[in-house]
């Protein structure tokens, strides 16, 4: 699985899981409440405008993994601090085991409705050879 050919090059990915993971810069991608995301006092409309414009980004690559049955679990780089990072993993984790039942499920719905035309098509062919 090439990672460069999932939109918005995840940082990692868990295939088994469908799940992609991106390390976000707190003030690229405008960490909301966060103390790295401050606007520059300087040009601050120019800032403001640049981190929209990368959040809009990162709103649309999450939209297209999603449409790709993808599953999107953002980490910022201060989660990766040594003090929040139990807090973090337990989050990542969180989010991989969700994905996971949720892929489970549609995976079991599949094969309910593959098993249901399965037996469908015998039925069919039954009747048929009466
Ligand atoms: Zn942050």
């Amino acid at each position: 699985m090439n990672v460069k050919k999932l939109p918005g090059s995840p940082d990692v990915i868990l295939p088994k899981y469908k799940t992609a993971i991106f390390v976000h810069g707190c003030f690229w991608h405008g960490h909301k409440g966060c103390k790295n995301y401050t606007v520059p006092k300087t040009n601050t409309d120019f800032w403001i405008a640049k981190i929209a414009r990368n959040q809009e980004r990162d709103q649309e690559v999450w939209r297209q993994l999603e449409a790709l049955g993808w599953a999107v679990i953002i980490v910022w780089e201060c989660q990766l601090k040594k003090s929040a990072l139990n807090e973090t993993v337990d989050h990542v984790e969180d989010g991989i085991k969700k994905n996971g039942k949720s892929l489970q499920r549609t995976k079991d719905e599949r094969k309910k409705t593959i098993e249901g035309y399965q037996k469908e098509r015998k039925v069919q062919r039954n009747r048929r050879n009466l």
